[in-house]
């Protein structure tokens, strides 16, 4: 599995962790199926379809909502539960049906997914430290106000 980092205000963090003691406490089953294990996309209403290569279903629609499915044993990570409050507010929302991608929107996600696909086979989606350095001066740069001129 891939991660991101993510900076979350203090209280979320301590919500998080509040809750992750509230849902060990209550047991994972305490958790409504449809968002433990959703048959259709929370996001867009659509069938929700197995992956093959993890754990976890998918949007067969291609909305692009995906979710691991949640083993017991290895407990409750904050990432998994922060994604689980995620298709609880999702499920929630009316109209999903405007989250559905366009048939353009599908074919250029596939597109995108297979030209990851092919980068990652190759090793070209590892970045070296030069490089990630470089992006971030980059990114620095593009931030900072122009300075001011002289007179
Ligand atoms: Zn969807």
């Amino acid at each position: 599995m891939e991660y991101k980092s993510v900076k979350i205000p203090e209280w979320v963090y301590v919500n998080a962790l509040a809750a992750r003691t509230d849902l060990l406490r209550r047991g994972l089953d305490a958790i409504p199926a449809d968002v433990r294990d959703p048959r259709n996309c929370p996001r867009c209403g659509s069938k929700m379809e197995p992956l093959a290569d993890a754990p976890a279903v998918e949007c067969a629609a291609g909305c692009g909502y995906r979710q691991d499915s949640i083993d017991a044993a290895e407990g409750v990570g904050l990432g998994v539960l922060l994604g689980l409050g995620l298709a609880a507010l999702l499920e929630r929302l009316p109209n999903k049906e405007q989250a559905r991608p366009t048939p353009a929107q599908v074919k250029a996600r596939a597109a995108i997914a297979g030209i990851r696909r092919t980068a990652k086979a190759r090793g070209l989606d590892k970045l070296t430290d030069e490089e990630v350095e470089s992006e971030i001066k980059a990114a620095r740069r593009e931030r900072r106000p122009p300075r001011a001129k002289r007179p």
